[in-house]
């Protein structure tokens, strides 16, 4: 892929973000260290990252894509339904599960996607 500047400062903005941002933050972030850069840009861009690898696109069913970059470390995501807040996490525990579930099913387990919708607790006793 030929990275051009407005490429490289895009996916210098998706590495440095750690709320997985969609496109119209992306390109507010981007534009603020390169103001050529345009919202179509940005759409062409994530799109040509995602193709690669580079970055994953979630649906966090708030009718938006949302982009990270794809990490070694694996994780999910339970995302409030009151604030929108995204949090990641790992569970030991799920993780076995689902490759013994997959396994029970006759398969190997090579990736998953959780995600976990919820509201705060607190809020409830209000
Ligand atoms: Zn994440």
């Amino acid at each position: 892929m030929r990275m051009t500047d407005q490429r490289r400062v895009i996916a210098r903005v998706i590495e440095q973000a750690v709320d997985h941002p969609d496109v119209e933050e992306l390109h507010r972030r981007a534009a603020a260290i390169d103001r050529r850069i345009s919202i179509s840009t940005v759409y062409r861009t994530v799109k040509l990252f995602e193709d690669s690898g580079i970055i994953e696109r979630h649906d966090f069913r708030d009718g938006r894509s949302r982009y990270e970059t794809v990490s070694e470390d694996h994780h999910d995501h339970l995302i409030d339904l009151r604030s929108g807040r995204v949090i990641e996490f790992r569970s030991t525990d799920i993780e076995k599960l689902q490759e013994f579930v997959a396994r029970e099913l006759g398969y190997r387990l090579v990736d998953h996607r959780l995600e976990l919708y919820g509201v705060p607790l607190d809020d409830e006793k209000s």
